[in-house]
């Protein structure tokens, strides 16, 4: 069984992107800038956001966090997003969810500029996504595919069950499987809360990706001998964290497995920061 070692290949990523961004700023006389903003006092968001700036930094990125309290006004959070679309030295801007109560977050994602919009949840981004046009693709669907890539593992023909059904990966993911190319062409099936029959459906699958946030409940009598898993849940349990797979049953029949943690996560950053160079190089013209 491979492990596919999200950690050393993201690492890979940002020394690849490193040597790009220096010798473009060297050319262009400015670094790509990725804003953060952080609205509240959610632990994992800190978490998250401390993670996403450490990155930008080692990658020679400029990254600035706006902190602001929970009781921002709605005005105030749609105000900063637009000072942000207007500034020339800001490629990408990320906004950290899940917002406080009172905040709609839909409302603020809408009012990122297309072109700034590093997470792809915009719905110009996801219209592109879905017609298979060059855009800015959600971070964790991209980091998933990137990592098959560079694992040489094709789903071209092959038969992939995703399990999960939200907005910023199951969704995105299934639609990045069926669109054309070596890492696309798959067949794809997208299960969800409402599916029966899930074990029978899971086993199906040549390459089986795990969304659903609840951990360790794909066990290894679901998955087809020889399938390749790629686990992207992530909870926090007494037993400290874990996927979406119970990784020792799992392993014993898939032939590739994502490990929680190591896997999808450092990807997803890798995607971000890749997002934010590819927003700088559209900038730049
Ligand atoms: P979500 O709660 O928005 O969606 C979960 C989906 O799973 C829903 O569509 C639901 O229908 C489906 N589901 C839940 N239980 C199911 C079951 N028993 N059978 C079939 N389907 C079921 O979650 P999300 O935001 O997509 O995140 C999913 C997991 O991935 C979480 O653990 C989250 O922490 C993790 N995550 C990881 C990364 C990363 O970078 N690795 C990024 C985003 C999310």
């Amino acid at each position: 069984m491979r492990i596919l070692d999200g950690k050393a290949t993201a690492a890979a990523i940002r020394a690849e992107l490193k040597t790009k961004i220096d010798s473009l700023a060297a050319k262009a006389g400015r670094r790509p800038g990725l804003a953060v903003i952080l609205v509240g006092d959610d632990g994992p968001s800190q978490t998250y956001v401390r993670n996403k700036e450490r990155a930008c930094i080692e990658v020679g990125m400029h990254s600035e966090v706006q902190r602001l309290p929970a009781d921002t006004p709605q005005t105030e959070l749609l105000a900063r997003i637009e000072v942000l679309n207007a500034r020339a030295d800001i490629d990408g801007i990320l906004l950290q969810l899940p917002l406080p109560a009172g905040l709609d977050s839909r409302l603020c994602l809408e009012r990122i500029a297309p072109d700034k919009d590093v997470d792809g949840f915009h719905p110009m981004n996801m219209g592109k996504l879905m017609l298979g046009l060059p855009g800015l693709r959600p971070c964790t669907p991209a980091g998933v595919i990137e990592l098959l890539r560079r694992y040489g593992l094709s789903t071209r023909g092959k038969k992939a069950v995703v399990i999960g059904r939200s907005n910023i990966v199951g969704k995105p993911l299934s639609v990045l499987l069926g669109l054309k190319g070596e890492y696309g062409d798959a067949t794809v099936t997208l299960c969800h809360s409402a599916t029966p029959d899930l074990a029978e459906v899971c086993r199906t699958a040549d390459f089986l990706f795990v969304a659903a946030g609840k951990p360790e409940f794909l066990t290894g009598d679901m998955v087809k001998q020889g399938a390749v898993v790629v686990d992207v849940g992530i909870s926090v349990t007494p037993k400290g964290l874990r996927g979406d797979c119970d990784f020792a049953s799992v392993s014993a029949v898939a032939s590739a497995l994502t490990p929680v943690p190591g896997g999808v996560g450092p990807m997803t950053i890798a995607m971000l920061l890749s997002n934010s160079v590819q927003a700088y190089c559209s900038h730049l013209g």
